[in-house]
């Protein structure tokens, strides 16, 4: 019998938890929170992630120690890994936390990206302006996600604003891309080096905030295998073991790599009802060192964020092969509290379903671009 610690106790935690559980699987989450999501469906030890005496018990329970949030101090997981396995190993995790080192590491292995310029103080802000042009983004390089820690900006007279918004925080200035479409690869490496990616997923995001995913993204297949084999190139450079996501965003002929998460990432939530092997179910195998699990799709997928609060959850059951998560968290502006997915044999019935569900909750603005993406399939 396993034990998979995860630090980190939010809903990835919690359907990690779910996907091992049939494996047979233990798990034990770490959160300084009282009301870690995670918590209802696995023992929780609440600590703080730097409180080293109780990481040595939990080194001691667990036979791997893995993450639900990028954001676990490095020196912790480098700590943790003095101890137990820790897998994503702690160097994958810490390049992950700083924008510039990841960026670096994308254009050294071949991932184009859009252009990027460190930025430490007011004045290099405006040089860099000058250097990438308007329209810009202006991103903190640690602690951002989810549009977390970000600027935009419009023309020269932004940069007070926008320095002032970061509050100083070391940042990175990069080209503001009009994309044609973002898409994202959700991939999984063994200990051994075997490789699989799910198809190819494209996704919607709303203020910063994923919106909606369609999986497997329409047209992707001259686009799927440069997808790939970047994401590819990028876990060997890590030496990554674990489910990841790379971002990408599609830009004519381009591909430019925007982020990697070193987790199981909320565009492969589809994977849990779509895929023959789900995100989580391979991210628990890999951990463990067993054989990983087919990534193959069964239909077409489209997955729903709720953010904020929760729909009315029984137009959603009321729907064929509609499948309703609630992480059991409580509502509160801009916090993911719960997801659904929906499958369908071909595009048409998807749109279908899609539109139903939007109207009747209220949310035609949310399923519109995927219905949209759908009638081009
Ligand atoms: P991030 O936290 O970097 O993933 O950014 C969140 C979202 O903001 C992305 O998924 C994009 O929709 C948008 N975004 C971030 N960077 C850029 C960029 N350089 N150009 C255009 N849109 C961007």
């Amino acid at each position: 019998m396993s034990t998979v610690g995860v630090l980190g106790g939010g809903q990835l935690a919690r359907m990690l938890a779910l996907a091992g559980a049939p494996l047979g699987i233990r798990f034990l989450v770490v959160d300084s929170a009282e009301d870690a999501c995670a918590a209802q469906v696995a023992p929780l030890l609440r600590a703080d992630w730097r409180d080293f005496d109780a990481l040595s018990d939990f080194a001691r329970r667990v036979d791997v120690a893995t993450f639900d949030f990028e954001n676990v101090p490095a020196d912790t997981a480098r700590w943790l890994a003095e101890r137990t396995r820790v897998s994503p190993n702690p160097r994958a995790l810490a390049i992950s936390q700083d924008r510039l080192a990841e960026k670096t590491l994308f254009r050294e292995i071949g991932l184009d990206t859009p252009s990027f310029l460190a930025v430490d103080s007011r004045d290099e802000l405006a040089q860099a302006l000058r250097r990438i042009g308007a329209p810009s983004i202006l991103k903190t390089r640690r602690l951002g996600y989810d549009g977390k820690g970000q600027f935009r900006l419009k023309s020269e007279a932004d940069v007070d604003a926008a320095w002032d918004a970061l509050a100083g925080a070391p940042a990175i200035l990069e080209a503001f891309v009009p994309f044609d479409r973002e898409v994202s690869v959700i991939a999984v490496r063994a200990r051994d080096g075997e490789f699989r990616a799910w198809p190819l997923t494209q996704n919607w995001h709303a203020d910063g905030i994923l919106s909606a995913s369609l999986a497997p993204a329409p047209h992707a297949d001259a686009l799927a295998p440069r997808a790939f084999a970047h994401a590819r190139r990028l876990a060997e450079a890590l030496d990554y073991v674990g489910t990841f996501a790379l971002e990408l965003f599609v830009c004519g002929e381009r591909v430019l790599a925007n982020e990697m998460a070193p987790r199981v990432h909320n565009s492969g939530h589809w994977t849990i009802e779509g895929a023959v092997a789900s995100q989580f179910e391979n991210h628990v195998r890999a951990v463990l060192g067993l054989p990983l699990g087919d990534t193959s799709a069964l239909g077409i997928h489209a997955m729903l964020n709720w953010v904020g609060d929760l729909p009315d959850a029984l137009a959603v059951l009321a729907e064929p092969r509609a499948h309703w998560h609630d992480y059991g968290k409580s509502a509160r502006p801009g916090r993911k509290v719960g997801h659904a997915t929906f499958c369908a044999a071909d595009a048409a019935e998807l749109a279908d379903r899609l539109s139903r569900v939007g109207g009747a909750l209220g949310r035609d603005a949310q399923v519109a671009p995927v219905i949209a993406a759908l009638a081009q399939a």
